[in-house]
């Protein structure tokens, strides 16, 4: 029986038209196998860097109405590019965006999730045989609206078509061979993971390694999509499976390391100690949209009767962030609000780290013999995190990615080849 293949091809595989022509070898590759085949492609190169600057030099707080309408237009280039390439090779190709083919999101600008994708047109252009070119990282409102997911979501594009499309597989090709036990480029002793379960991924990408889009992983496991991550320059390697927990044997404590140095540090001082606040405070973040990582509150002062409610953010969300926070300080009867921008998130990741006893300590030994001071901690059943400056942040990775043996032994960590799937 043909599958339903979806392919993902990020930035760097489409920044110029050779590289171009090479994609449209690979997708080839896939529709000569018998297989029907979605494309997804990002924008070329740097080019949403470069409308983002563009942007900022215009207005140091542009709206997110017109950011999206701007930052959408870097995947409506590739897409076209992309279906010419293989039409030159003599194959039946067609590109859309998701406005015309039906992504639909939620009401929000630079963040949206997607809610539901139509299939008819996709159906029909896949039984005509054509190989079908979506424009990533953009959907539409139900009033027309454009609308991006956020950086680097054209991940989660791929893999919600391929849930929606009921998809045999789902291949993120990217410049790297896969998913490392950290990032490759920060540690290149890194060892390349045959595969990893969901569950790890989403922590791993909540905590920095953007090598794939939190949101991507989230809806693979709830769609249970088979999702691969693999070179678009070396396209016999198979890359790295992300499969689910209970299909895979745990050999470590920790699968993986991550550094992640877009985070900022608020502090709101002196709230006073009833029943209320955090929920009013965090309520009110909510309300516009911004994500909260850690939290921590301080014991209740005796004499003030007051605590500290530090958490972190994005530091994209900074300034919408410190404007909420202004508007609601009366009404919190708080203190000052501290912003610390110089800080960053290094979390180490594993199911195997469940029942085992003596993790966080090795985590916090590696990072105290090194000097580094450790300002905020959270856990989850399989992540620890740990906020440090921001200089530190590089050689704590690269310590704690030798503590728990993470260093080129690529068997250790998985044994076998990957499932065909
Ligand atoms: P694309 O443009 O293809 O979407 P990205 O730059 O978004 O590519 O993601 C790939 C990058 O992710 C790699 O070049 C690598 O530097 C980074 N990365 C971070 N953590 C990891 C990790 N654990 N494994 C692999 N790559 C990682
Ligand atoms: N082009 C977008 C970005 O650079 C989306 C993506 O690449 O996934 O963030
Ligand atoms: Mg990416």
């Amino acid at each position: 029986m043909r599958k339903v293949i979806v392919q993902k091809f990020g930035g760097t595989s489409v920044a110029d038209t050779e590289k171009i022509k090479n994609v449209a070898k690979t997708v080839i590759k896939e529709k000569e196998n018998g297989n029907d085949v979605v494309v997804v492609v990002s924008a070329m190169g740097h080019t949403t860097d470069y409308l983002v600057k563009m942007a900022k030099d215009l207005s140091p707080n542009p709206s997110g109405r017109e950011m999206d309408m701007l930052l959408s237009t870097g995947e409506g280039v590739s897409i076209a590019l992309l279906a010419m390439a293989i039409q030159a090779q003599g194959y039946d190709a067609v590109s859309f965006n998701a406005m015309q083919i039906g992504i639909m999101t939620e009401n929000v600008h630079s963040k949206a999730r997607i809610v539901d994708i139509k299939t008819d047109k996709l159906k029909k252009n896949l039984q005509e045989g054509k190989i079908i070119v979506v424009a990533g990282f953009q959907g539409v409102t139900e009033d027309g609206e454009i609308t991006t997911l956020g950086r680097g979501g054209s991940d989660t594009s791929a893999v919600a078509l391929a849930a929606a499309l009921n998809a045999d597989r789902c291949d993120i090709y990217t410049d790297v061979e896969g998913v490392y036990t950290t990032d490759p480029r920060i540690v290149p002793k890194a060892t390349r993971l045959n595969e990893i379960s969901y569950e790890e991924m989403l922590e791993l990408a909540h905590a920095g390694a953007n090598v794939l889009h939190p949101r991507s992983v989230e809806t693979a496991k709830q769609f249970n999509v088979p999702l691969r991550v693999r070179s678009s320059f070396k396209t016999d390697n198979l890359g790295t499976l992300i499969l689910g927990v209970d299909k895979m044997e745990i050999y470590k404590p920790v699968t993986g390391v991550a550094a992640d140095l877009s985070q900022a540090r608020i502090v709101v001082c002196d709230v006073p100690d009833v029943p209320g606040q955090a929920a009013k405070l965090f309520g009110n973040l909510a309300k516009e949209h911004i994500s909260v990582d850690m939290i921590i509150q301080s014991y209740a002062r005796k004499v003030s009767n007051t605590n500290d409610i530090a958490f972190t953010i994005d530091s994209a969300d900074l300034d919408k962030t410190i404007a909420t926070l202004n508007n609601m300080k009366k009404d919190l009867n708080c203190g000052d609000i501290q912003v610390n921008d110089n800080i960053a998130k290094v979390s180490i990741v594993g199911a195997g780290m469940i029942d085992r006893p003596g993790i966080a300590s090795t985590m916090f030994e590696t990072l105290a013999e090194l000097g580094v001071n450790i300002k905020m901690i959270s856990t989850s059943e399989i992540k620890i995190s740990c906020l440090v400056d921001k200089d530190d942040a590089h050689k704590a990775l690269k310590a704690l990615h030798k503590v728990f043996e993470l260093e080129g032994d690529e068997t250790a960590i998985v044994k076998g080849d990957l499932p065909n799937v």
